[in-house]
Order: C-alpha cells, then sequence, then structure tokens
C-alpha cells in the first residue's frame, strides 16, 4: 500500500537511541489511543527509558483505572526538550491538538498509526492502514524491542484491541487479534472484568444521553441512512459528558433497513462532532474527507465549525448523495 507499511525496526531503532521520550495520544481519546500510549510507556519504562505522557483531552473515565491513565498531561512551554516524540493512533497533525507543539522541542518524531488516511507526517512513521486496531502494531513494537508481556501491558492492548474493533465484532477483526488476544489471557488478563467495564456498565447520565438520542432518531435518504443529534441542552439535561456520546450512532446503524448512520452532537458553542458509520460496502470516510475529518472505511469522524442546523443538511446531503454515486457504480460493474 503506496509506503504505508508496518516499520517496527525503524521506531525501535528511534527508541533505543533516545533517553527521554514523549509519547502522544490524539485529541477525544479513545480505547485504543489510551491503550498504545499506556503499554508504551509501561515496555519504555522497562527499557529504562524517561516517559511523559501527552494528551490534548480527557481520558475516558472507562479507562481511568489503566496503569498510566492519569499520567496524561497537556505540554506547556516548560516541557522539553525530547529526544523522541512518539505519536500513537494519531490520523494526522490536526489530532495532535496542543500536543504539536511538542514536535518543535524533540530531536526526532516517529508514529505508530493504523489510520488509511494518514498522511505520514512524522520522521519515522510505522502506519498500516489495514491494522485492525493500533494496539496490535503496539504488540509487534514491544516484541521487537524486547519488552517482556506482564498482565498490565495486557490490559492496556486490550482496551485498545478491543474497542477498535466493536469487541471483535467488525469486518476488520482478523487473526492477528486473536493471535495476540491469546498472548494477553496468557500473561494474566482479567477479560470478564475489563469486558464489563468497557462495554456494558454505563453511568446513568450515559443511559439518560441515548434516550435523547434515540428520540432524535430519523431515517433519510430513502430511509437507508439513521440520523441523530444531540445538543448542548441535552447534554446538560442528562448531566452527560462528550464521551457518554461516544457509541450512540450505532443504534441508528443497527436499525434494520439501515445501511449508514450520522451523529452529530454540539461540542461547545459554534463546533458540531460528527460520528459517521457505515455497514460494507457502503464508505463514510471520502464523505468525512470532503469535510476535513477523516477515519476508517466504515467509521468517520468530522468536527466542523456551525450549527447542528447548518452543518447536519450539508453532511447528509453528501452522504446521499455518495451512496447514490456508490449504488450507480455497483450497477455499473454488474
Ligand atoms: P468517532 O465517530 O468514533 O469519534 O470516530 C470514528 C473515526 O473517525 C475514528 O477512527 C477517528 O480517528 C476518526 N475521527 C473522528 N473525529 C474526527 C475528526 O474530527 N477528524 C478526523 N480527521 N478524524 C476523526
Ligand atoms: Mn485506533
Amino acid at each position: 500500500m503506496d509506503g504505508r507499511k508496518r516499520n517496527p525496526e525503524a521506531v525501535a531503532e528511534a527508541i533505543r537511541q533516545a533517553q527521554t521520550i514523549a509519547v502522544v495520544s490524539h485529541i477525544s481519546p479513545d480505547g485504543d489511543t489510551v491503550g498504545c500510549a499506556t503499554a508504551m510507556r509501561l515496555g519504555l519504562i522497562a527499557l529504562g527509558k524517561d516517559v511523559t505522557l501527552f494528551c490534548d483531552g480527557k481520558v475516558p473515565d472507562i479507562m481511568s483505572s489503566l496503569p498510566g491513565a492519569d499520567q496524561f498531561r497537556i505540554p506547556d512551554e516548560k516541557d522539553g526538550p525530547f529526544d523522541l516524540m512518539l505519536s500513537v493512533d494519531v490520523s494526522d497533525v490536526q489530532r495532535l491538538g496542543r500536543c504539536e507543539a511538542l514536535r518543535k522541542v524533540s530531536r526526532m518524531t516517529a508514529q505508530i498509526d493504523h489510520h488509511p488516511t494518514n498522511p505520514l507526517f512524522m520522521d519515522i512513521n510505522s502506519v498500516d492502514g489495514d491494522a485492525p486496531a493500533a494496539c496490535l502494531m503496539i504488540r509487534e513494537q514491544l516484541r521487537v524491542l524486547g519488552v517482556p508481556m506482564t498482565k498490565e501491558i495486557a490490559e492496556c492492548l486490550y482496551t485498545g484491541i478491543s474497542t477498535d474493533t466493536g469487541n471483535f465484532a467488525f469486518a476488520s477483526t482478523n487473526s492477528e487479534c486473536f493471535r495476540v488476544m491469546s498472548e494477553l489471557m496468557e500473561a494474566g488478563l482479567p477479560l470478564a472484568e475489563l469486558n464489563r467495564v468497557l462495554f456494558r456498565v454505563k453511568p446513568r447520565e450515559q443511559v439518560k444521553l441515548i434516550g435523547k438520542a434515540l428520540e432524535s432518531l430519523t431515517y433519510r435518504g430513502n430511509g437507508k441512512i439513521a440520523v441523530m443529534t444531540l445538543t448542548l441542552k441535552d447534554f446538560e439535561a442528562c448531566g452527560a459528558k462528550n464521551e457518554h456520546a461516544d457509541t450512540v450512532v450505532n443504534y441508528g446503524l443497527d436499525t434494520v433497513g439501515t445501511e449508514l448512520a450520522l451523529l452529530a452532537r454540539e461540542e461547545k458553542d459554534g463546533i458540531v462532532k460528527f460520528s459517521l458509520r457505515a455497514k460494507e460496502p457502503h464508505r463514510v470516510d471520502e464523505v468525512a474527507k470532503a469535510f476535513g475529518g477523516g477515519g476508517h472505511p466504515q467509521a468517520s469522524g468530522i468536527t466542523m465549525e456551525g450549527t447542528l442546523e447548518t452543518t447536519v443538511g450539508k453532511v447528509l446531503d453528501a452522504m446521499i448523495r455518495n451512496a447514490e454515486q456508490e449504488s450507480i457504480k455497483a450497477k455499473d460493474s454488474q
């Protein structure tokens, strides 16, 4: 794939030559980026490195018990210099947020990522757009570095692998996931306990928010596109946080007859965050890219300036047009 491949040897060499290392997660951190960074931190500590974790955003509460989850900081002008800055699961420079400043105070920059849209923005790029989770690449990276697997590292890696594969349910789930899972189990992964925390237990605020989203649900584009919206008022009324909306879009996608889903939520005043989802063979990454977003073929996101009123129609129209073009292409190739 046009130079987008894993390069654990090059990253390992950069790590070996570094003593002070800044490990960076993406804004609006999810299980994969947090799992990558916390696993990497444990591995680097085992190698005797000085590690600092950075993220321009708060780690979701459900991941707060992971070892090192409380160590993430937003960089300030006192941070640095670092021998190496290593970003994990960060698809582009914008998703570094305020952590972008670290690039200027780091002698070398590297990244480990699995987004096909990644423009290879670091000095060393280990990017595999086919990997179901960046945490799988971290597992390989730690092996190349000679770091032994531990229960703590297993917990971090499981968090990323399970969340990015929709608990081993997405089409992207492959045999590597299960090979690595087998190693994690051998290391003592508390599977049932973590699975419950990550996928089943919900705070009451989130259950309320799901109710609001379902109330807003409509079916557009000949009934094939499920559309939901959440306003700042909804979040306030439920006492909910942004992270509580994370998997809400799936309720739309998982309705019988739905092929695409859109959730638009007011993130703050004047900023709307979109979650776009598609069932194969449909895709949403091109639509997301057209509005400055990105992600994976079947799961993408956009952050846009504006209001729900000014943005939702535009994105929905683009999804409808894209679906029409897809069906024309499909007919042509028959
Ligand atoms: P979600 O809808 O769960 O927030 O994100 C789905 C996917 O889209 C993730 O892989 C994430 O990396 C990507 N994504 C989400 N929001 C944005 C965004 O604002 N910009 C870009 N470039 N990608 C995003
Ligand atoms: Mn990921």
